[in-house]
């Protein structure tokens, strides 16, 4: 019997996303998975030093009640207006399946976006349209809003500041869409919006169809803890811890709670180090144009950058020869040129800059 048969139809037919790679190796520069190149804040790091000594043997608390609290005193919101799940794309994943199922109804999204969307469509059987950013890779709202207010669709799902592009939208243009789609749900994921971006939340008081998503793996430097949220109007924080409760009771683990509530409410630690980040990305952006980058506008924790004249695989190749890893992506054609990287402490960045210019020297 061959093992397909043993599974069901549908999981021949997934596409699964393919995450960065995380080797092991001594030395590597790693800018290829976006992650925060400081730690979490001391005070995170206490609190699950803490919460491993005490209660293990005990179930979490399965609304993870603390750190919805704290999630909800940081944005202005109330508890009921947030929902906290293990990292965002589980958040993403209940969301997709909570709001988007309508029969013969397409979600709209740009065509270059966080790649996972389109396999949560794959996972819910849900029908994606794709809009295609404009000529300078900006999405194109525009056009987004004319497709949404033409005829009925699922909803409406994009990252600000987008992936792997790193522009950011100003607020107006979220609001122009929230407008064109009032009878669906419009999912605005702000991974690295702490990063100079413009957030959406201040928004959710007026309109019921807006649900934000957040994740601490990026600002709050807790990628390794598994932690996400999403914000929006009570009926739609229901919906999605309907969708938890008939998946998973207990998605964050006791560490993770405590951890990501004290990093929450460590507003220093996470200003000091954001800021560093955007110090940081700016020397980078500005290094990498002195060596003939263009270098998209970026609100995010990487650039998206490529060199006229050389090819973006060949030079993510070569500069992962030098133990330098950055993120290409090969697909879509229109963005192979690019090279996505993440930004790191300002000796990473220096050893990237380095890196890029003796193989540009060397001219291979
Ligand atoms: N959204 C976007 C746009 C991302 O780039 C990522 C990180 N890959 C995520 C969501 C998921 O982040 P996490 O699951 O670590 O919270």
């Amino acid at each position: 019997m061959s093992i397909p048969s043993l599974c069901s139809p549908v999981v021949e037919r997934l596409e699964p996303y393919v995450p960065g790679e995380q080797p092991r190796i001594a030395g590597l520069v790693k800018l290829n998975t976006n992650e925060n190149p400081y730690p979490p804040s001391p005070r995170a790091i206490a609190a699950v030093e803490a919460a491993a000594r005490e209660g293990l043997q005990l179930y979490p608390d399965p609304q993870s009640l603390a750190l919805r609290e704290a999630l909800a005193a940081a944005h202005g919101l109330q508890t009921d207006q947030v929902f906290v799940g293990n990292g965002s794309d589980e958040v993403l994943a209940h969301a997709f399946f909570a709001f988007f199922q309508h029969a013969g109804e397409r979600l709209l999204m740009p065509d270059i976006t966080y790649s996972f969307y389109r396999v949560y469509c794959g996972l819910w059987g849900i029908g994606a349209e794709l809009q295609p950013l404009d000529a300078g890779l900006a999405v194109d709202v525009g056009a987004l809003a004319a497709r949404a207010a033409q005829g009925p669709c699922a909803g409406i799902v994009l990252a600000n500041p987008n992936a792997p592009t790193g522009m950011g939208l100003p607020l107006a243009q979220i609001e122009r869409l929230l407008a064109a789609c009032p009878q669906r749900v419009v999912l605005v994921d702000e991974a690295y919006v702490d990063f100079g971006g413009e957030s959406a939340v201040g928004l959710i008081a007026r309109h019921p169809n807006l649900l934000v998503v957040h994740t601490l793996s990026k600002s709050r430097s807790l990628a390794g803890l598994r932690v996400g949220a999403a914000f929006g109007a009570p009926p739609l924080i229901d919906a999605l811890t309907r969708v938890k409760d008939s998946f998973n009771s207990y998605p964050l683990d006791r560490l993770a709670q405590a951890g990501a509530c004290a990093a929450v409410q460590d507003v220093a630690y996470f200003d000091a180090t954001r800021h560093a980040v955007m110090h940081n990305r700016d020397g980078l952006a500005r290094a990498l144009q002195e060596l003939g980058f263009e270098v998209l506008p970026s609100q995010a924790n990487f650039l998206f950058a490529r060199h006229p004249g050389r090819d973006g695989a060949q030079l993510a190749a070569l500069l992962r020869e030098r133990a330098v890893l950055v993120r290409h992506f090969a697909r879509p054609e229109r963005i192979a040129p690019y090279l996505r990287i993440s930004v790191g402490t300002p000796a990473q960045c220096d050893a990237l800059v380095r890196a890029v210019a003796a193989i540009l020297a060397s001219n291979r």
